[in-house]
């Protein structure tokens, strides 16, 4: 059997790219791939080479199997697996930019990108511009002779703006900077941003590449062979790889991507629809509804919606609390897109660091809460719901 990533469906490649059956160089014909833990791999003889691995941080055959997956996911030429997804980014960081170059992020990206933008390469005299990404002519405006990088995230978090990938690609292009898309809420199963012309995909492999809330991880996928090969020389030479059992875990999860995102998908519309009717609910944000106002744009560049929905109750940030703290079924929990439902309050948990004016006026109220939806049955999920908001 050989494996030709494109011509196959997206469910058949997360399957079997990166797994073929190896008969030869004494392979067993394993149809999983097996967790290679050797760090270090022997010559037979000084003059002799390898048989292509040195040492496992250069390259290691369970890693270098998952990053053929990851490749062809994205229908990209390239993928590398780091050790979580804030090691992949601050990788293509390191890789890409010299001290006094620019960078127009959103303005809603997740707040650990943030962190490490504002405290961490702020120090090395990199200059951010933020601007709201969801309006592309935003990022054109704040385009500096020294910009570099374009940096969006689509949808975001918590509030779930939509950037319009192909307009933005569409002015990086013209001044030839490079774009970097953060694909980790929608999966590549419903959002391919390298095809509406990202010349980057980074993935907190954490959340639905993973699926099952038990492994941290990074993806970054290219076809551009300079990218590629500037950031995998940063791969090694700083050294956040994602270690062989990891790798291992994450490529079991990656089989299921397609049926999981589709259940996720499913059971996030029957909720939102749900929600949306609901007398305690004041406003429901999903981009697979009709009423959100970047609908017709969801629907252009994405395949699904995914399972995070963010929804505002009515009441006082009390009513709030004791809401999420009556459900049995949605674990009050950070993260998102793992195979069980998660529920968190933004202004008490994630973005409680924002003084609440600041909050208040980027739309993270008191009251605004977010879930990720999992794969149970979402009749036992709306039901859940539905008594907790009655209390
Ligand atoms: C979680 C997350 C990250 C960071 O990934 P880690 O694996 O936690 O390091 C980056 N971007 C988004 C959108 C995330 O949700």
């Amino acid at each position: 059997m050989s494996v030709e990533n494109r011509n196959l469906g997206f469910a058949t490649k997360a399957i079997h790219v990166g797994e073929e059956p190896d008969f030869n160089n004494g392979g067993a014909g394993d149809v999983v791939s097996p967790i290679h833990l050797s760090t270090t791999f022997a010559r037979k003889k000084v003059d002799e080479p390898t048989l292509g691995y040195d040492y496992t941080r250069s390259l290691n055959p369970t890693r270098k199997a998952l990053e053929e997956k990851l490749a062809a996911l994205e229908n990209a030429r390239y993928g590398l697996a780091f050790s979580s997804g804030l090691a992949a980014e601050s990788t293509i960081l390191l890789s890409l930019l010299k001290p006094g170059d620019h960078i127009v992020a959103f303005d809603d990206l997740y707040g650990g990108t943030k962190r490490l933008f504002n405290h961490v390469f702020s120090e090395f005299d990199f200059k951010i511009t933020y601007v709201d990404a969801s309006d592309a002519s935003l990022v054109a405006q704040a385009i500096q002779p020294n910009t570099r990088l374009v940096w969006i995230e689509t949808p975001s978090n918590p509030l779930l703006k939509l950037c319009d990938i192909k307009a933005v690609a569409h002015i990086t292009r013209k001044h030839n900077i490079t774009l970097v898309v953060d694909n980790t809420f929608l999966s590549p199963y419903f959002q391919k941003p390298l095809e509406l012309g990202a010349d980057i995909v980074v993935h907190s492999s954490t959340k639905y590449i993973g699926g099952h809330s038990d492994v941290l991880g990074g993806s970054v996928m290219t076809s551009d062979t300079s990218l590629y090969e500037k950031i995998k020389y940063r791969q090694n030479a700083v050294g956040a790889v994602l270690p062989p059992f990891d790798s291992y875990l994450t490529m079991r999860g990656i089989k299921t991507l397609q049926i999981r995102m589709e259940r996720h998908y499913q059971n996030a519309l029957e909720i939102a629809g749900f929600l949306e009717k609901h007398p305690q609910v004041k406003k429901v944000i999903y981009p697979g509804l009709k009423s959100h106002p970047q609908y017709e744009l969801a629907q252009q560049q994405t395949t699904g919606s995914g399972g995070v929905i963010t929804f505002e109750i009515k009441g006082s940030i009390d009513d709030a609390k004791a809401f999420l703290e009556h459900l049995n079924l949605f674990a009050l929990a950070e993260s998102l897109g793992g195979v069980e439902s998660l529920i968190e309050l933004p202004a008490a948990m994630t973005h409680a660091s924002i003084p609440k004016e600041a909050r208040e006026k980027n739309g993270i109220t008191d009251t605004l809460i977010r879930i990720s939806v999992g794969i149970e049955d979402s009749k036992d999920l709306i039901a859940d719901l539905a008594q907790a908001l009655e209390k």
